[in-house]
């Protein structure tokens, strides 16, 4: 009995039924002649033979004055989908009186008569007065609810029914009692909820679009439309807009079901959209006079303005807040530099959307504010959506109608909003609603499967209205359209401000690279352009010790010798400081260098300083070919080499040069000695020019600029340099040679040079 689905309501074509109520009649009519081309069966009886008047002009059918009068009373009047009012065709010898209505649709006219049950009238001169007295009472509420009360027992007493209820739709469809009128002994069905199965999407499009129908006694056998189908093309009848269009068994068997027997629905339309339905229910048959009608579509079209005007009043209050604080928060990102400090602290809810907690994501960094879920939790949210969504802005009230498990990572927190500021990375915007417990009240329970009745494999409409209470927890209050587009508007925002740091970043990198050859030219021209002059300073000096050095006291001779001494000092740090520009400013030559020649090379030119400390060199395993500059490379391993010799007070000293292949790719090269080590408060300093940690003569002496030369090198082919030490024990300094340390890995024997 389950296996039957409610799609199948979905699918009834319940515009056309090809039939009309017992209580009506039906003409279908060509233009412009009005030639009934189809009538129900039962104009027969009104009319005369069906047969007879299927082709003829409607005035060789009626009285000619009559529809005459029609004629004139439809001039300038559009007839398009909405049915008309026209005067009564009044009671003769034979027949009663017949209400009448016309439309076009679909290309035809549609003449609806209803039997004008004279018993109970409400004629529209009786109802002008009612109606007056209606606005007054109206217009005196203070409350969409009150109003809605208000209005429901206006329209009951207009059209004398047993129940008047106005049900209001709700984001999922389903329906909720907002207002009910009753009489008195009923039991009551305010606040009762009803599943959005119980009215189908077909049905909620027709409601949609027809603003009033009514069933004067739902016992009725419908009476078919002859013939079914329009003779010229076989099409059925589209009965989209007539109100006497046959009802649904299903819903017929709904109505049965709660005992009811006549029925009227009068569509609430609010901005295009159907917020909710006056439902009127009377437990004996009832017809409604058109005048009872007009009053009662007069009252809804009243109840749909001011739904749009609360709607409207309460919603430019809040756009106007997240206007205005979206326009503090672009100020406060146009001033600051860090993004997420702008984008709030704790007490401020990104964008100020009504939310419990907002988050900024991108990439690896998750910036929140308020109450959020777990970082990771975030992330994943931003994974998931970037996965499945291709949506800019996406909300949902219940997370868990996305994904389970974020659902359950996320709790307590149901409602989600989000925006995309890129898929990849994961970079969004998000905000978190809790949800709100609250008591549902189903008439009767919404799960359980209906049983399959008397219409084929359709289902039955449940049975039971006994009220079956639900406690929903997982759902947040609907984000609202003005939150959505804040959302979207934000997200331009924040994209516009990132966009303009990425171009930001762009112009400080051209300036810094402008400034970095500036630096480089400036200290070749000072350092080459000072020696000129320092060769006079110390040329003098020691002319002045050498010619005259039998004229000057003792100490005047000490003191030419230390301006000498000094002027060569000086001369030692202009070379070092013009070999470092140089590197700078050398052109990069890349081709495949073999790096067991380099250090081999190396090794030659280091060969008076490896004479006076004499020192192990071990290379463990060949090295590598690389892609890289050979005198570069040279100068790099010179550098390291002479270094890992010069601070080395071993007796058994050794140098390791080798290589490794670190499991996240690329080639690491390091050298390796067992020296004097250095101090980790040193391990960043040592890379500074003239930095040296010893006096300027221990340890053989230097500038101090090898290792700035070195990490100079190294990082204008892309690589990086960093040391491992300890004080007394040794260094190895390790260092790659571009971005992705590639190397061409060609490994070779050992060179004859290792000892
Ligand atoms: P220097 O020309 O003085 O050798 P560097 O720039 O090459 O200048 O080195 C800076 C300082 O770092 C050195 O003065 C020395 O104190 C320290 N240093 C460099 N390499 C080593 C090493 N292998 N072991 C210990 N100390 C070192």
């Amino acid at each position: 009995m389950s296996t039957v689905d409610l799609s199948n309501c979905d699918r009834e074509p319940i515009h056309v039924p090809g039939s009309i109520q017992a209580h009506a009649v039906m003409l279908v009519l060509a233009e412009p002649d009005w030639t009934v081309t189809n009538a129900s069966e039962n104009a027969a009886a009104v009319f005369g033979s069906v047969g007879v008047i299927i082709g003829r002009g409607l005035h060789e059918v009626l009285p000619a004055e009559q529809v005459g009068r029609w004629r004139e009373e439809l001039t300038g009047q559009s007839l398009d989908q909405t049915p008309r009012y026209l005067t009564p065709l009044p009671a003769t010898a034979t027949t009663a009186a017949w209400e009448v209505l016309l439309h076009r649709h679909d290309g035809t006219l549609i003449m609806e008569f209803e039997r004008w049950d004279t018993g109970d009238m409400m004629g529209t001169a009786l109802a002008f007065p009612h109606l007056q007295r209606t606005l007054t009472v109206l217009s005196s509420t203070t409350s969409l609810v009150e109003f809605c009360q208000r209005a429901a027992e206006s329209v009951r007493a207009f059209i004398g029914f047993d129940r008047v209820m106005v049900y209001r739709f709700a984001e999922d469809d389903s329906g909720h009692v907002i207002a009910e009128s009753r009489r008195e002994d009923l039991e009551a069905y305010l606040g009762l909820h009803y599943p959005a199965s119980d009215i189908p999407a077909q049905a909620r499009e027709l409601f949609r679009r027809s603003p009033v129908r009514l069933n004067p006694d739902i016992h009725y056998t419908p009476v078919p439309l002859v013939p079914g189908l329009h003779a010229e093309d076989g099409r059925p009848v589209d009965m989209s807009y007539c109100v006497t269009r046959s009802m649904s068994p299903i819903h017929v068997e709904y109505l049965k079901n709660m005992g009811v027997v006549a029925s009227m629905s009068l569509s609430i339309v609010v901005q295009g959209r159907l917020w909710g339905l006056f439902a009127c229910h009377h437990y004996a048959p009832r017809y409604v006079t058109h005048g009872a009608r007009m009053a009662c579509e007069f009252i809804t079209q009243m109840l749909s303005l001011q739904v749009a005007d609360k709607e409207r009043g309460e919603q430019s209050a809040y756009t106007e807040r997240l206007n205005l604080a979206r326009t503090a928060l672009m100020a406060r990102l146009q001033v600051g530099t860090d993004l997420s400090a702008a984008l709030g602290g704790e007490t401020d809810i990104l964008g100020g959307l009504d939310a419990v907690g907002s988050a900024l994501v991108l990439d690896d960094a998750v910036y929140t504010a308020g109450r959020v879920p777990a970082d990771e939790t975030i992330q994943a949210l931003g994974a998931w959506l970037s996965e499945n969504s291709t949506e800019t802005v996406k909300a949902t009230t219940c997370l868990a109608r996305w994904e389970a498990t974020l659902a359950a990572a996320t709790m307590p927190l149901s409602g989600v909003l989000a925006a995309r500021l890129s898929r990849r990375p994961n970079a969004y915007l998000f905000w978190f609603r809790p949800p709100e417990a609250f008591l549902v009240k189903w008439a009767g329970d919404p799960r359980k499967p209906m049983e399959t009745g008397p219409h084929g494999d359709r289902l039955t409409p449940r049975k039971s209205f006994a009220l079956w209470q639900e406690e929903v927890r997982d759902r947040s209050r609907p984000w609202l359209g003005a939150e959505v587009e804040a959302a979207r508007s934000l997200r331009h925002g924040v994209l516009e401000v990132m966009m303009r740091r990425t171009e930001q970043l762009v112009r400080w990198q051209v300036e810094l690279e402008k400034r970095n050859q500036d630096l480089d030219s400036f200290a070749y021209i000072a350092s080459h352009d000072l020696k000129e002059p320092l060769r006079g300073l110390r040329n003098y000096a020691r002319y002045l010790g050498e010619d005259h050095a039998s004229e000057l006291t003792e100490e005047a001779r000490r003191k030419v010798a230390t301006i000498e001494r000094l002027g060569q000092r000086m001369d030692h740090l202009l070379d070092a400081l013009l070999h470092y520009s140089r590197m700078g400013r050398s052109e990069i030559e890349a081709k495949p260098v073999d790096l067991n020649t380099v250090v081999a090379h190396a090794q030659d030119l280091l060969i008076a300083r490896l004479e006076d400390h004499p020192v192990e060199i071990r290379i463990p395993r060949a090295l590598p070919v690389v892609e890289g500059d050979p005198a570069l490379l040279t100068e790099v391993f010179t550098n390291l080499i002479s270094n890992a010799v010069k601070y080395n007070d071993k007796p058994d000293a050794w140098v390791e040069i080798g290589w490794l292949q670190p499991a996240e790719g690329g080639c690491q090269l390091y050298v390796r000695d067992n020296g004097i080590g250095i101090a980790p408060a040193y391990h960043q300093m040592i890379f500074r020019i003239f930095k040296r940690l010893h006096e300027r003569d221990a340890f053989g002496g230097g500038a101090g600029a090898g290792l700035t030369v070195v990490r100079s090198i190294l990082s204008r082919m892309g690589g990086q340099i960093w040391l491992e030490s300890e004080l007394g024990v040794g260094s190895t300094f390790y260092f790659t040679l571009d971005a992705s340390s590639a190397y061409a890995g060609v490994e070779r024997a050992p060179p004859s040079s290792a000892r």
